[in-house]
C-alpha cells in the first residue's frame, strides 16, 4: 500500500467535531468492511490511555479506527465504499469525546502534580467505564490524597491554557516532560501551564476550566504502589450527584438534616446494638423458662422446632436440654423444605445420627460426638418420622 499521511485535526483542536475530507485510498477488507483512509481527519484512533472516537462519514457509522505506518496513517472502518476522490462529511460524537478529554486532562493535571510534589511516576492509566484508574510507583497517605485533589481543583479554577508542541525526540533533551515510554518518533507535548508537561497523542481541553470538577474517588496499594480512581467534568458531577441524591433520601426518611447524618447514624448503629443486646437477653430468658418446663431426667429425645432462631438461640437452648436428658436434643429453626438445626447429646454419639441425618434425609451437616450443626431440606414430619422410627 501507498504511505499515505494522516492530517490528524485532533492533535491540535480537541474541539474540532466535524469536517471535511478527501478520500485517498478505500479497499474492502477480510471481515467484508471497507478501510478508508482520509487526507485529514477529527477521529482519533486509540491511543495514550483513551478509546477511539464514535461517529460517522458521511453517515456511515465509523465501526474501527487503527493506525498503519508507524501512525502516520489513520484508517476508517465504515460497511459500505465512499469513491476515492470524494469529499465527506465527518463527524464526531462530541459529548463522548469531550467527556474523555476532560477526564484525560484531569489525569495529566494530577500526574503532573503527583510528580512534582512527590517525585512518583505515573505508570498506567485507563479509562473505565465507571471510573478512571491512574497507577503511580509511590505510596501515598489519605492526606497527601486530600492535598493532589485540592491543588487538582485548583488548577482547574486558574483556568490555565492547555497547550500543543511538536518536536524532535533530540531536540527535547533539554525540555522536562513526563513520558510512560521512549518516544522515537514527532514528540507531541501536553503542557498544562505551570503544572505539567507530558508527551501525549490524544485529544485534550483547551482550558482547565471546562473540566469542571476533578473528584478522586479513592486509592489502593496496587503492585507495589498505588492505583488511584477518579472522575472528573461531567462523569464526576453525575457521580456525586448520585450520592448526594442518596444521602438526601436517608436523610429525609430519617427526617434528619444532611450536616448531621453521619452523627444520626452513628447515634442509630448504638441504638441498634444495645437492642440486640437486649434481644438476646429476652430471648436466652425466653428459651431459660422453656427449658425449666421440660423434665429433669426426661427418656425421651427432645426435638424442638421455630420457624426463626439464630444459630446462638438455637446452641443455646440445646446445651440447656442436654442438661435435661442423656438422649437427643435438636432444635430446627425455618419452614418445612428448608432447615437449620443444630443437635447434641451427652449420651449418644452424634457423629452418628449425623451420617443417619446424611443418609435418610440427605442433611448436609457435620460435628462432634457431642454435638452436630447443619441444615435439611425435608418437611417437620419427616424429622419427626426420622428420630422416632428409623433412628431406633
Ligand atoms: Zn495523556
Amino acid at each position: 500500500m501507498e504511505i499515505f499521511k494522516t492530517d490528524k485535526i485532533y492533535e491540535t483542536d480537541g474541539h474540532c467535531k466535524n469536517f471535511e475530507a478527501e478520500v485517498l485510498w478505500c479497499e474492502e477488507n477480510s471481515d467484508g468492511m471497507f478501510d478508508i483512509i482520509l487526507n485529514r481527519t477529527a477521529f482519533f484512533p486509540e491511543g495514550g490511555g483513551q478509546s477511539s472516537d464514535e461517529g460517522t462519514l458521511d453517515g456511515q457509522d465509523v465501526l474501527f479506527l487503527r493506525t498503519e505506518n508507524n501512525e502516520t496513517t489513520i484508517v476508517h472502518t465504515v460497511k459500505n465504499p465512499i469513491p476515492v476522490g470524494k469529499l465527506v462529511y465527518g463527524e464526531i460524537n462530541m459529548k463522548e469525546r469531550f467527556s474523555r478529554m476532560q477526564n484525560h486532562t484531569a489525569e495529566h493535571i494530577c500526574s503532573g502534580i503527583i510528580y512534582s510534589l512527590y517525585g512518583f511516576n505515573n505508570i498506567g492509566f485507563h479509562m473505565g467505564q465507571d471510573e478512571i484508574t491512574m497507577d503511580f510507583d509511590g505510596l501515598f497517605t489519605q492526606e497527601q490524597i486530600n492535598n493532589i485533589e485540592f491543588l487538582a481543583n485548583e488548577a482547574v479554577y486558574k483556568n490555565v491554557p492547555v497547550k500543543f508542541s511538536f518536536c524532535k525526540p533530540n531536540e527535547a533533551d533539554n525540555i522536562s516532560y513526563r513520558s510512560k515510554k521512549k518516544i522515537e518518533t514527532t514528540l507531541r507535548l501536553v503542557e498544562i501551564e505551570g503544572i505539567d508537561v507530558c508527551a501525549c497523542c490524544a485529544p485534550h481541553v483547551s482550558r482547565t476550566g471546562e473540566i469542571g470538577v476533578i473528584k478522586i474517588l479513592g486509592f489502593q496499594k496496587y503492585k507495589g504502589g498505588t492505583r488511584i480512581s477518579l472522575l472528573a467534568g461531567e462523569r464526576a458531577f453525575n457521580e456525586l450527584n448520585k450520592h448526594f441524591n442518596n444521602v438526601k433520601k436517608i436523610t429525609n426518611s430519617l427526617s434528619s438534616n444532611m450536616n448531621d447524618i453521619c452523627e444520626r447514624f452513628e447515634q442509630m448503629q448504638k441504638e441498634l446494638s444495645e437492642v440486640k443486646i437486649a434481644k438476646t437477653a429476652a430471648k436466652q430468658q425466653y428459651y431459660s423458662l422453656l427449658a425449666s418446663t421440660y423434665q429433669d431426667n426426661c427418656n425421651d429425645n427432645i426435638l424442638f422446632f421455630d420457624e426463626n432462631a439464630t444459630v446462638e438461640e438455637m446452641r443455646f437452648f440445646v446445651n440447656l436440654l442436654m442438661a435435661k436428658t442423656t438422649k437427643i436434643c435438636a432444635f430446627f429453626s425455618g419452614l418445612d423444605g428448608n432447615f437449620k438445626f443444630i443437635a447434641g447429646s451427652t449420651g449418644v454419639d452424634m457423629t452418628k445420627i449425623s451420617q443417619a441425618l446424611r443418609t435418610e434425609l440427605h442433611a448436609s451437616c457435620g460435628g462432634k460426638t457431642q454435638m452436630i450443626q447443619g441444615s435439611v431440606c425435608t418437611a417437620a414430619s419427616e424429622i419427626y418420622n426420622f428420630f422416632e422410627n428409623v433412628l431406633f
